[in-house]
């Protein structure tokens, strides 16, 4: 069987450590491959590596830096179907939803190609008489990203593009469930002409999270996953000294409102519900349903939720894949059942789906509830499976406030033609990314994309100038040049004259 291991020092390496975790292909249901899981030993010696590398990168200017990223690019480009089958086979998405995952993560690399305009500074001219002063941002040094198993290209490429062109070098600790792609992204870096040691992999579970923690040495840390794991590498980097963005998990809601477009309102709430099996952290999963629109809104749903083509993610007529485990799917049909158990109407029933010669396979179909409430543990938790939930309220003030007592806040949206309701919407709701009559408000790569409240624990979101933000340090300088006067030893607060 096909031994995933880890990637330091520009080559693949075996880990010193007999501990190997599963992956499977989910759409069969067979075990592919096995993933070595690192010892505290093995991501110690990465560090070392990225440590030493970091000498000569961080000193390259940001030029030479960038034409490696932007080779690289190329290198995406011309391996896309490569890395878009890695991604199905290991994760089970249909082959253009990952491909499309693919490119939102390209272009935070064509992002990162504008770093020597992005790392510009701020010069002031004459602070006081013959004082200049500017502010340069300079890299942090070892820089660590921990990934979830739903994005295995995206999310990694929202951290280390801008982290190594900004002069850092990187460990990536990729969900063990589909590390593949994160091997391959490093090969093709290599190929780029990165040097040895600036881009890392490091498989494993917990144990090579908890070395990444309390390794000195590592100076930040990117992390995306769920809320629980997010406030523990939060508060474990912070005790450990290290600079930390942690974002966490979600339960988006999708409000409609009465004079909205109905049928733009139901062809969103299906892709942002449905789509990739709804394990997306910007998935749509609650529906909020505003005045008399709501008998409407689930007839339509329903019909369309039915009709809804659940496949293999590399058969072309599938619009949603398996899960990507079977203890998720296990999670996700048990949250159906407590659904029932809760007293939701379950209009459409996805649970126990087998597919003609993928009967193994980790497959559920779309499964839509109607009359939600917000006690109920199906609308306050995380699902992350193709379950959506309808709530009904009177009116939009009541569905705001629903959104706003909300413990999580990454993403919403609003489908309405009232201007007013739109920009109040904008406004007021407590979430960090906001779509109108768009279904996934997810931000490009030159804005930056990060949740409110238990959505994201740290004050920087991932990429944009929030990235380079977070991953250089700010260093302000204040210089005179002698001309001949010398002045005498002051013991006052300096001010400028
Ligand atoms: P997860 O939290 O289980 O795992 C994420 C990472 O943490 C993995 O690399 C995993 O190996 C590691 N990990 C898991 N358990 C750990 C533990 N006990 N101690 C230390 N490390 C541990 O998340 P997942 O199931 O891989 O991904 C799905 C979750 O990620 C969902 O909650 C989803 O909303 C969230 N997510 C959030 C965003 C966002 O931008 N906010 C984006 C994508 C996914």
């Amino acid at each position: 069987m096909k031994l995933i291991e880890h990637f330091v020092n520009g080559k693949i390496i075996p880990g010193s450590s007999d501990k190997k975790g599963k992956v499977f292909n989910p759409a069969t249901g067979e075990q592919e491959s096995e993933v070595r899981l690192a010892s505290k030993s093995d991501l110690d010696n990465a560090v070392e590596v990225a440590k030493k590398a970091f000498e000569t990168w961080s000193l390259k200017p940001p030029l030479q830096r960038a034409r490696i990223i932007f080779k690289f690019k190329e290198l995406i480009e011309k391996n896309s179907d490569e890395l878009t089958k890695l991604i199905v086979s290991e994760h089970g998405k249909v082959y253009e939803d990952a491909r499309g995952s693919l490119t939102r993560g390209l272009e935070v690399v064509e992002f990162a190609c504008g770093i020597p305009h992005l790392l510009k500074g701020e010069f002031s001219e004459n602070v006081g008489t013959n004082v200049d002063s500017w502010s340069i941002r300079q890299p942090l040094g070892v820089v660590a990203g921990i990934t979830p198993f739903n994005f295995p290209a995206m999310v990694p490429m929202w951290m280390f593009p801008i982290a190594i062109a900004c002069g850092n070098t990187f460990i990536l600790k990729p969900s063990e469930k589909d590390p593949s792609c994160a091997i391959r992204l490093a090969e093709l870096l290599t190929e780029a002409g990165l040097p040895e040691g600036v881009f890392n992999v490091i498989n494993g579970d917990k144990e090579a999270v908890d070395a990444i923690l309390e390794n000195k040495d590592i100076k930040a840390v990117s992390f995306v996953g769920s809320t629980p794991i997010a406030k523990y590498i939060y508060e474990n980097s912070a005790k450990n000294e290290k600079r930390v963005q942690a974002l966490g998990g979600a339960k988006n809601h999708l409000v409609v409102m009465p004079d909205c477009d109905l049928d733009g309102a139901v062809n969103g709430l299906m892709g942002a519900a449905y789509g990739s099996a709804g394990e997306r952290c910007m998935a749509q999963s609650v529906a909020v349903a505003v005045g008399d629109i709501g008998d409407e809104l689930v007839s339509r749903l329903s019909k369309k939720a039915e009709a809804l083509k659940v496949g293999p993610g590399m058969d072309k007529a599938s619009e949603m894949g398996p899960l990507v485990t079977k203890e998720h799917l296990e999670k996700v049909t048990s949250y159906v059942d407590l659904g029932v158990e809760e007293g939701a109407k379950l209009v459409v029933d996805g649970r126990g789906l087998k597919l003609q010669g993928y009967e193994n396979g980790f497959y559920i179909g779309g499964c839509l509830f109607d009359h939600v409430n917000k006690d109920m543990r199906i609308y306050k938790e995380e699902i992350f499976g193709p379950v959506l939930s309808v709530v009904r309220v009177k009116t939009f003030e009541e569905a705001a406030k629903l959104i706003n007592d909300h413990e999580y806040g990454n993403g919403v949206s609003i489908y309405t033609r009232d201007g007013d309701a739109g920009r109040t919407f904008a406004s007021k709701i407590q979430v960090g990314m906001v779509g109108i009559n768009v279904p996934i408000p997810v931000p490009m790569a030159f804005h930056s994309f990060g949740g409110w409240k238990r959505s994201l624990f740290g004050d920087s979101g991932m990429h944009g100038m929030e990235g380079i933000k977070f991953y250089t340090k700010l260093k302000t300088v204040t210089s005179r040049w002698p001309s001949g006067v010398r002045s005498n030893a002051e013991f006052v607060m300096p001010t400028m004259k």
